[in-house]
Parts: C-alpha cells; structure tokens; sequence
C-alpha cells in the first residue's frame, strides 16, 4: 500500500507510521527525520535545511523533493511506504505524483489526521523522540518506561529543537496556509479520507488498519 500521511505537526502522523510499518512491514519516510538525519551529519543537504528547520520554515521545495524521491528510489515496486511529512506543498505533491505515475505506482491514499490547535500544542510541548529510532514518546500520555531511554531500542530520548513553544506556532502557522490546498489536491484524485487525530493513536492505528484491509489495500 502506497499512504501518505497528512495534518499538523504533533497530529501523531510519527508514531502512527511506525505502527503500521511495524505491522505491515511497509517501508517509513519521514521528511523531518531524515533532514535532521542530514542537519547532525553536517551533509550539503543539512547545512542548507538547518536555518530553514530552526525558525519552524519550511526546506525549500527542491532539496526536500530531490531527497524524497531519491529515497524512493530505494524502494521496491512491490514494497508499500508511508510517507510522512511530505508532500507539504502542491508543488511537492505534484512532483511525487508525476514521479511514481511514471512507474505505475500511484498513491492509494492520503490519510488527513484533523486534529485541534489546543491538543497539537500540548502534545508537541511534551514530545520526546527517540534519537536512535526515532519512536515518540509523550512526557505524559506515553512515558516510557525509564526515563529518557526508548522502550523499543535503549536509544536516548531527546526534545526537538522545533517542539520549544515559539517555533511551534510559527511551525503551526506555517502548515496552517498549506494544509488545505494539500488536502484539496488529493481530494479531487479521490484518495484523501480524513480521521479524527484527537483520538489515541493505537485507536487510530486500529481504525484504519480495519478500513484498508476491507478496501482490499492491506493483506
Ligand atoms: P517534521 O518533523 O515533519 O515536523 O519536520 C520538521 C521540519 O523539517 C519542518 O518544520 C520543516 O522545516 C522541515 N520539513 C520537513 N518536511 C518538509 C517538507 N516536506 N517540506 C519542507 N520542509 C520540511
């Protein structure tokens, strides 16, 4: 299954895709992670995004598009993904699009997680992420079990530098003006189905596994 997953910063898009790739065996591509991936690494990619990424901005379109298709490219034909935090803007969706058309692969659906300002701050506020494997936690609503270490791979947990209350905003804001030319552009390829992203993520996870196995999309 080809899934894009859309909606706010903190909507709970990470750790949704790492239940489904857990379970389905699909392959997880995360924008945000792997520029932070390339910011530590210090790569031209990373040096470039930096500055972008600090003040909550978007990476401009080009180096983000040119590194998620070339991640793609890694992917086999018959292995599904989930793409999360891109496509942010039509033009990214557009370029996704032509690319995987051409290979006959196109998107099976784009899943938008609504969700409430309010919830997305507090949830962002108290994000911590595994530097390792990248598996979220929340200070409140999911500690692990020892504090500051990953339950699933020991790795250390840390807070993103985005997730500080002003940066957050900006990063709100700045998903705010793109969301709903997104949303339309998948709309009218008929592929977008909205949930509800107030809800716990493993309810979410539960929903949607149930509804793509019906459609026939996951097996
Ligand atoms: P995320 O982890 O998805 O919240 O992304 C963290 C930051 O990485 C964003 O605030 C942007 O600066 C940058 N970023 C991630 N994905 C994209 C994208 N598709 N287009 C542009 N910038 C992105």
């Amino acid at each position: 299954m080809r899934l894009i997953l859309l909606g706010p910063p903190g909507a709970g898009k990470g750790s949704l895709a790492v239940m489904l790739r857990d379970r389905w065996g699909l392959t997880h591509l995360a924008s945000g992670d792997l520029l932070r991936e390339a910011v530590r690494a210090k790569t031209p990619l990373g040096v470039q995004a930096e500055a972008f990424m600090t003040r909550g901005a978007l990476v401009p379109d080009t180096l983000v598009t040119a590194m998620m298709l070339e991640r793609l490219r890694g992917v086999p034909t018959t292995e599904g993904f989930i793409l999360d935090g891109f496509p942010r803007t039509v033009a990214q969706a557009e370029a996704l699009d032509q690319v995987l058309q051409a290979a006959g692969a196109p998107v099976d659906r784009a899943v938008c997680l609504e969700t409430a300002p309010e919830m997305i701050e507090r949830r962002l506020a108290g994000r911590r992420v595994c530097r390792s494997c990248g598996m979220n936690y929340h200070v409140r609503r999911m500690p692990p079990a020892r504090e500051g270490i990953c339950d699933r791979c020991g790795g250390p947990l840390e807070q993103r530098a985005d997730d500080r209350p002003a940066t957050i905003r900006q990063r709100l804001q700045v998903d705010a003006a793109q969301a709903a030319p997104l949303v339309a552009h998948y709309r009218q390829r008929g592929v977008l189905r909205t949930v509800n992203g107030d809800l716990d993520v493993p309810d979410l996870f539960a929903q949607l596994t149930a509804q793509f196995t019906q459609e026939g999309l996951l097996a």
